[in-house]
């Protein structure tokens, strides 16, 4: 599974000034983007916002009042549904003369139920979602919302690539780059819903690959939200990955659904990193996410090669350390193949952080079952792991199965879990400490701080911090002391 969760990669996101001025001398018509669930969904938001921007409008913090309000949305549980619904009706209250259009995997599932909210103008499912400007015209002439909805098809698909002139912009002299500061949306006025609008890359950005999903495990609403999978024509991702380095982007994150079975005639996701490997200006190339039993262990040996560009972290998603639940899953594997797997990765690639997603309450799941995955996990090198309560989505398999977990169990699991993890991260980050580590600088955050990732993964803040602008740096530093998630860094005197 890719989608319940993704390492938390989001894209860095500011406004610069001169940016903001440019971009109001074009046009009054303003947009804004609000995004929930995965890394994926982020990545299509900012094709999104692209798009919108090469048509002349305008687009704003998410809060800020627009004339369009477009919201990309996830359904892979019940809680997010009812987070969708929550958000749009606040974006209503809040913007009451907007036109709000709902796109992503719950327009996708439910869109009824969209349409049906006050202030919702325009649905439209995964097929047509990136189309979405060519709709804003009949939607607004329509009485009723207006659904669009055609079957999701299997074809091959490519992504608009579209330069964006802020980037450009915002690769001013690095003096002027401070007076961003002034545009930051202060924390408390942050709300409720993930994603603040992006309107720039720069670190970071996600390069999507492929879509859709053929694995149909039992659990999961994906292959009906998304499709099966589909891939992205190569020479249209190059072209993409090439623009995006242009731009000022020094690390790539491969993004998709089920990324390792990316197939393009003979390609395959090694050729996609090869070509990024050697693409001039790129620093790092991660992987947001990849299905156990999908990665090639070549991947093993880029990962350990200290001059290539693939950085050393995976995100392999669990689910469950007992075979019967994986076999309900409908998993490809069984947990000693996944121990397996963990191992190999972990003996050939220094210093590798592993995370993993991992299910609990799966209908039928006994202590005993619970007992397995906690015991995996807890003897697994694994970094981190994101936890979720099963969810029971409508139209799968697990939906129908007797014996459902009772909520208060599942939270009792989760929790156990999720202590195991932080357990895990901190030793992690443990065995770093007294360590010099290449950092990847980003913007500095609403709070103060600038911090940034090591290539395996560790959240470095900075201690000695002098106010400089450092991002898309990669600068080394030395690991002090553990803080909380993150580590405290120092630049190291010469
Ligand atoms: S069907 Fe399985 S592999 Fe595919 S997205 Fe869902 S959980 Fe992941």
């Amino acid at each position: 599974m890719s989608l319940l969760s993704e390492p938390d990669l989001s894209s860095e996101s500011d406004t610069s000034a001169l940016e903001q001025q440019e971009e109001v001398a074009q046009s009054n018509k303003r947009v804004s983007f609000h995004t929930l669930g995965c890394r994926l969904n982020q990545s299509e938001t900012d094709q999104l916002a692209r798009s919108f921007k090469q048509q002349g409008y305008r687009v704003v913090p998410n809060t800020e009042s627009a004339d369009i309000c477009v919201v990309n949305t996830c359904t892979v549980t019940e809680h997010s549904d009812a987070k969708n619904r929550q958000v749009i009706r606040t974006l209503h209250r809040l913007n009451p003369e907007a036109m709000i259009t709902v796109v992503g995997c719950y327009a996708q599932i439910n869109p009824e139920a969209i349409a049906s909210i006050e202030g919702v103008r325009l649905v439209i499912g995964s097929e047509e979602k990136m189309r979405l400007t060519d709709f804003l015209e009949e939607a607004h002439s329509a009485k009723t919302a207006l659904i669009i909805h055609p079957k999701i098809t299997k074809n091959t698909f490519t992504a608009p690539v579209i330069p964006d002139r802020s980037a450009i912009l915002a690769k001013i002299p690095v003096n002027q780059t401070k007076t961003v500061g002034q545009n930051w949306i202060p924390a408390h006025s942050v709300p409720q819903w993930d994603g603040a609008t992006m309107t720039q890359k720069n670190t970071r950005a996600s390069l999507k690959i492929q879509d859709g999903c053929d694995f149909m495990c039992s659990f999961c609403i994906i292959p009906f939200a998304r499709g099966r999978s589909r891939y992205r024509e190569f020479s249209n991702l190059k072209e993409e990955a090439t623009m995006l380095v242009q731009e000022g982007v020094r690390e790539i994150v491969i993004t998709g659904v089920n990324v390792g079975t990316y197939q393009f005639g003979k390609l395959t996701i090694v050729d996609v990193i090869d070509f990024l490997n050697k693409l001039p200006g790129l620093a790092r190339i991660r992987i947001s996410s990849i299905e156990p039993t999908t990665v090639p262990e070549i991947l093993f040996q880029y990962m350990k090669d200290e001059q290539h560009k693939l950085v050393p972290f995976f995100h392999l998603p669990l689910q469950s350390g007992s075979d019967s639940i994986l076999k309900k899953m409908k998993r490809r594997y069984s947990a000693t193949q996944y121990a397996d797997e963990i191992m190999r990765a972990a003996e050939t690639v220094p210093d590798l952080c592993i995370g993993t997603d991992v299910m609990v309450g799966f209908p039928q799941e006994n202590a005993v079952e619970f007992e397995n995955t906690f015991n995996l996990l807890d003897k697994l090198p694994l970094t981190y792991f994101h936890v979720f309560p099963f969810s029971a989505r409508k139209g799968t398999p697990a939906f129908k199965m007797n014996e459902q977990i009772s909520p208060q169990i599942k939270q009792q699991r989760s929790e156990i879990l999720r202590n195991l993890s932080t357990k895990k991260r901190r030793a992690f980050h443990q065995q770093f400490l007294g360590q010099t580590r290449n950092v990847l600088w980003e913007s500095r955050k609403p709070d103060g701080n600038i911090s940034g990732y090591t290539d395996n993964f560790i959240r470095v803040v900075l201690e000695d911090d002098d106010g400089a602008d450092l991002r898309n740096q990669l600068l080394p530093v030395q690991l002090n002391a553990l803080n909380g998630q993150t580590i405290l860094g120092k630049f190291v005197s010469s």
